[in-house]
């Protein structure tokens, strides 16, 4: 028996940090969506009691500190599952992007193992489990578009932005989530946005103000760090995208287009800044 799976990329619409906690993690805000990049992972019985993990990406561990591995022991030991499985993610999404990659590669494992094993674990338990990988996991497990809270696993699922081409480019420098977060100085945040302005102008459908009010606390971090992250912000705006904003703790930045004459011209202007660079659509 095998099962397939896509897990596809987030991106942030707006990331506030509200505060540092006493346990360490921060408390967040985010308003969160999938776009139409995904990874596809196969995921197969094997007759031994084990863990298997191959990829095409060089570049991913392939043992227990992949994401996808540990959403595997973790089902399997919850659910004393005594088979083994075989999982080969085929990775498109950048790694270290700010666009939640391993997380979906995580939620997808539970998802489709699930499946495999015929346990019947419910939405909500699946979150559960999720929440102890990571923080994004439990947001996508059912992906869509949601606010989250928290350490980003209290979630509300919200109705879609309105649909629109996303150029996802990805300077050639690897970000650390913890490095980013372990800079920031929560009480000394210069401008929160708000998830209030964001909800409102997702409810009236408009692309125009949601191109204006969208906001990541984490650029006045990443932007310091790495100035290439500020000039392909720049250089997406004078290309012509209408919102342009750094995904998660970076250096993914995005932008989002609602013409679709302007794309060619905006992903051709920024090849020749970065290799990795993606014009898709929301997953909406
Ligand atoms: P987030 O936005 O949730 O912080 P990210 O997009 O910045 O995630 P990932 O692509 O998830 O980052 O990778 C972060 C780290 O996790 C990398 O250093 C990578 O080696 C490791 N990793 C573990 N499992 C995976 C996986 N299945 N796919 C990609 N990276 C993985």
């Amino acid at each position: 028996m095998k099962v397939f799976e896509k897990a596809p990329a987030k991106i942030n619409l707006m990331l506030d940090v509200l505060r540092k906690r006493e346990d360490g993690y921060h408390e967040v805000e985010m308003i969160m969506t999938m776009v139409d990049l995904a990874d596809r992972i196969e995921m197969q019985e094997l007759p031994r009691d084990t863990i298997m993990i191959s990829s095409q990406a060089g570049y991913i561990p392939l043992d227990e500190k992949n994401l996808a591995f540990q959403a595997a022991r973790l089902i399997k030991d919850r659910y004393d599952v005594k088979q083994g499985v075989y999982i080969h993610l085929d990775k498109k999404i950048p790694v270290a992007a700010g666009l939640a990659g391993g997380s979906s590669d995580a939620a997808a494992t539970l998802r489709g193992l699930n499946r495999l094993w015929e346990l019947g674990i419910p939405t909500d338990e699946l979150q559960r489990l999720g929440a102890e990988l990571g923080s994004d996991v439990p947001f996508c497990v059912t992906g869509g578009t949601a606010i989250a809270r928290g350490r980003g696993e209290k979630l509300e699922p919200i109705e879609s932005p309105p649909q629109c081409w996303v150029i996802l480019a990805k300077p050639p420098i690897n970000v650390s989530t913890a490095d980013v977060y372990g800079k920031l100085r929560a009480n000394a945040i210069q401008h929160h946005p708000s998830a209030e302005l964001v909800l409102e102008a997702i409810r009236l459908k408009r692309f125009d103000l949601l191109c204006d009010r969208l906001g990541n606390v984490l650029e006045e971090v990443t932007l310091d760090l790495y100035p290439e992250v500020r000039r392909l912000k720049e250089c997406m705006l004078r290309l012509g995208a209408e919102g342009v904003l750094m995904s998660g703790s970076g250096p993914t930045v995005f932008g989002l287009v609602s013409k679709e004459a302007k794309v060619a011209r905006i992903y051709n202007g920024l090849r020749g800044f970065c290799k990795d660079v993606f014009a898709i659509r929301l997953l909406t």
